[in-house]
This record gives structure tokens, sequence and C-alpha cells, in this order.
């Protein structure tokens, strides 16, 4: 089956391409199941790709990808759109600095929500750089508007979020960046799922949380303020640098 592709130019087949190539990596480490998840980027002011319903993330066709406006409706000739698109289009709303969002059920970070378990804020270096914290939303019924209820808090502030009982949503200044957001969040839920199997997890001493908020700043991934409060008693210092590492 072919689909009209009118006001499509070579950047946004690429972005198409791009968007059935995350699917095939996220559906090939596990990160969704069946149709599971949902991908989206911003192609224009008022114009945002998005996997169509029902799609299953490993078998994309790029002429078959969504295309939605910031009301959420279709544009002419388009497959239907994904039913959790409310929640990517809060994304945008909230942050213009961003240009992708994924949605998928990472199975560790959904184990650790049933079983009410936190992802330790004050344990992992690479979690604490790159997230500060990852707040956990409230429950919302999927595939409603309630979705974008609940990120709508978190989202203005947080890259990754976690979703009651349901996954997680990242967001990033490309499609790869939003994937190696997933796929750190995932991986570090593992970890500690993994560490408390082990005995009790020994958590970063203050001042080392601090140092560990301030290289966040440095890096240019998000304030130092993200950083979970719980690991920073009132009275740590955080080093302020103005100038550090251009990349992390
Ligand atoms: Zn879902």
């Amino acid at each position: 089956m072919r689909y009209p592709l009118s006001n499509m130019n070579g950047g946004e087949w690429q972005i198409r391409r791009e968007i059935c190539d995350v699917g095939r990596r996220m559906h090939r480490s596990g990160l969704v199941a069946g149709t599971d998840g949902n991908i989206s980027a911003r192609v224009g002011p008022d114009r945002i790709l998005i996997t169509p319903s029902g799609s299953c993330l490993g078998m994309l066709d790029p002429a078959a990808i969504s295309a939605i406006n910031f009301r959420g409706d279709a544009m002419a000739g388009s497959t239907k759109p994904s039913s959790e698109r409310w929640m990517h289009l809060c994304a945008y709303e909230s942050r213009p600095d961003i240009l992708a969002a994924i949605h998928a059920h990472p199975p560790t970070v959904i184990a650790m929500t049933l079983a009410g378990v936190a992802i330790d804020p004050c344990a992992l270096p690479e979690v604490i750089i790159a997230f500060g914290r990852v707040p956990v939303t409230a429950y919302a019924t999927p595939a409603t508007v309630e979705g974008a209820t609940v990120v709508k808090e978190w989202v203005g502030r947080f890259d990754a979020l976690v979703l009651d009982r349901h996954g997680s949503f990242t967001v990033g200044k490309t499609l790869y960046d939003a994937l190696h957001k997933l796929e750190k969040l995932e991986h570090g839920a593992h970890v500690i799922y993994m560490a408390q199997q082990l005995g009790r997890i020994k958590s970063l001493p203050p001042e080392e949380v601090a140092k560990l908020a301030s290289l966040r700043e440095q890096f240019g991934l998000g304030s130092a303020d993200d950083v979970s409060p719980s690991c920073l008693p009132p009275g740590t210092a955080i080093p302020r640098v103005t100038r550090g590492p251009e990349n992390y």
C-alpha cells in the first residue's frame, strides 16, 4: 500500500527512516513487544511524525509513518496516528528544545513500578549525570489523554520519566538521543534490580553526588538541582564550575 507523501522533503524522509531504525533497535532489545510503544519526531512548526496506531515498532515502513499537527489531527493522507500521541504532543508543547520522544515498555522499569521499588536515585553515577533523577508519574490509563496529564508535571524539566505500571517516556534533541536515554534508563533499572538481589544498595556519599550534579550542569545536560534532594542533605555544597568538558 502506498501513502501520499505530500509536504515531504529529503529531511523528512531521513527522519522517517530514522524512526524505523530506532523502532527496530527497540524491538530487538526487548524494550517493546508486539505493537507496544510509539516514537515521534517534530519536523516542522505544526508537523509531527509519529508511529501509526497498532504498528509493530520492529516492522515499520517509512512511508506509513503518520503525520499530525499540534492538535493531534492526522494530516491529509496520513495513516492513523498512535493513540498515545497526546503524551508526545504534551512534551513538544512543554519543551521547545526537544525534537524527538519515545514511549516504550522496558521490562525492568515496569517491574519495579509493579513492585513499588524505586530506581535508587543516589547509586549510579551515569544515571545521576544523565537524568538528575527519574520521576515516576501517576498511573494513567494507557492510550488515553490521561497520558498527557501525568507527564505534564515532569516533562518540562526531566528527559526520562517512568510511567507507573506502563513504561517509560524519554525525550531528546534527536531520535537517537531519546533512544540512548531509554537504553540507559532500562540498563540502570536492571543494574539496581540485580544489586537488590545481592543485598542492600550502597548509596554514594553526598559529596560524590554533589560532584556528579555539578558535572551534569557542566555538560549542559540539565540543572544540578534535578538531582534528588534525598541524596544531598541540607548543607551539601554543589561545586559550581562555569566551564567544563564540552562533551559527555
Ligand atoms: Zn504503552
